[in-house]
């Protein structure tokens, strides 16, 4: 059986980057850059005021209070036409362009506000509350490399640069169907004896999406080796990967890897983990094919520690795998030795160190205690039982709640 960490080098090793294209800044949000971008211009592209307030030359205002002559005023988007001169002031509102002459602003609220004349009462030196060129971003610096995720600030700055266009990776296209013969759709009325809700495509969608991912989906597939041949085949032509879950164990009617054998070929199908020790990936006529246990929190796991980082490859990322902080165990945990163990976790601050207490059951269909929580205590092969308040590895997976009302403002 391969440890996770082969496991997960398997996966990337198998995985190809996707085609990069141009993209609007909104169509980029969450993807990857496929270049580095560099700045084609200075970011403040002219020096301009941090204040609303009086251009002056420093010199003219060492010895406050001082009265200067207003020769001018330059609201933001317009042109100064004039220069400071010794004497002299130009009423400036925050981000219009320094004029000539000019070193310094002084605020409107350090003067008397004239607009003749102008008192000005704080002392200023040069360089006070002005914004120089370039002082964000220089002309022909690299901005952001090649693999940087984009979120809302990054796609801010290429904004500010003009970069209108970035060339991204294309989003993956996931084709997903969940397996089992007691499998209804979620919407069902009441449940036959012996049925279940599918609940593995809701989540399977929902952290795809989250992804950047475009998802195809192929529904319920009832365990039969025809119809299960036959949709593998659909989705692996309409998809960069194919994502199933359930039909991965040692039962009878476990058809996953059966068929992906007679499709394609599997590269292993066991990984010395848990949950998702049963977890097949394989290639099916070139789709990769990731065979997810059934078990909702397997397939929760199995997506975090393989689809993840493998699509977030495909996108370009250079960064593929979640942050992991120090913590201490809430209470003893007794996890296999054999296996990296991933206990669903919630984390609490108790003054500067977190604490990591399990979220409740820890058998992998417990899935509320996956909602409850918000990273997996990760326990590395070969430690077994950890004491309450030894030291321990978290890796989150999603950032903890927000904050009430009261939480963060007091009752
Ligand atoms: P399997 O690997 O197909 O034997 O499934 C393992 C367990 O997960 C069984 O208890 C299944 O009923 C359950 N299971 C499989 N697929 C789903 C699904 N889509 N939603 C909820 N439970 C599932
Ligand atoms: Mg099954």
């Amino acid at each position: 059986m391969r440890t996770l960490e082969a496991a997960q080098a398997a996966v990337l090793d198998a995985m190809a980057v996707l085609p990069a294209q141009p993209a609007t800044l909104r169509e980029a949000r969450g993807l990857v850059l496929a270049e580095d971008v560099t700045a084609p211009h200075d970011v403040p592209p002219f020096a301009n005021s941090a204040m609303d307030g009086y251009a002056v030359r420093a010199a003219d205002v060492a010895t406050v209070p001082v009265m200067l002559e207003v020769i001018e005023d330059v609201p933001a988007g317009s042109l100064p036409t004039r220069a400071v001169e010794a004497g002299m002031a130009i009423k400036i509102m925050t981000g219009a362009p320094m004029p000539d002459g000019a070193d310094a602003v002084v605020k409107v609220e350090d003067t008397d506000a004239g607009s003749k004349t102008v008192e000005i009462r704080v002392a200023a030196t040069a360089g006070t509350a002005v914004r120089p060129a370039g002082g964000d971003i220089a002309a022909g610096s690299e901005v952001f490399a090649v693999g940087t995720r984009l979120t809302a600030p990054h796609l801010g700055v290429l904004a500010s640069i003009g970069v209108a266009f970035p060339k991204v990776r294309r989003r993956p296209t996931v084709s997903i169907l969940s397996t089992g013969d007691e499998l209804v759709p979620p919407d069902t009325g009441k449940l036959a004896v012996g049925k279940i809700r599918d609940t593995n495509r809701p989540t399977l969608q929902a952290t795809l999406e989250d992804l950047g991912a475009v998802v195809v989906d192929y529904g319920i597939v009832p365990d039969d080796a025809e119809v299960l041949n036959k949709t593998l085949g659909h989705a692996a032509r309409n998809g960069d990967v194919v994502v199933t879950s359930g039909g991965v164990s040692m039962g009878e009617y476990d058809l996953i890897k059966q068929e992906l054998a007679s499709l394609g070929t599997v590269e292993f199908w066991q990984v010395a983990m848990q949950p998702a020790k049963p977890f097949a990936f394989g290639s099916l006529g070139g789709t990769p094919l990731f065979g997810l246990p059934g078990n909702p929190v397997s397939v929760f796991v199995a997506f975090e520690q393989f689809l993840r980082p493998a699509l977030l490859h495909m996108m370009g990322a250079t960064r593929l795998f979640r942050p992991r902080r120090a913590a201490v165990a809430g209470e003893e945990i007794r996890t296999d030795p054999a296996k990296t163990v991933f206990v669903r976790a919630a984390v609490a601050r108790d003054g500067d160190r977190l604490v990591a207490m399990p979220s409740g059951g820890q058998q992998s269909n417990v899935l509320t205690a996956l909602a409850l929580a918000d990273a997996f205590i990760v326990v590395p092969v070969g430690r077994g039982t950890v004491e309450s308040g030894q030291p321990v590895e978290l890796e989150y997976f999603r950032h903890p709640e927000d904050r009430t009302r009261e939480e963060a403002l007091g009752g």
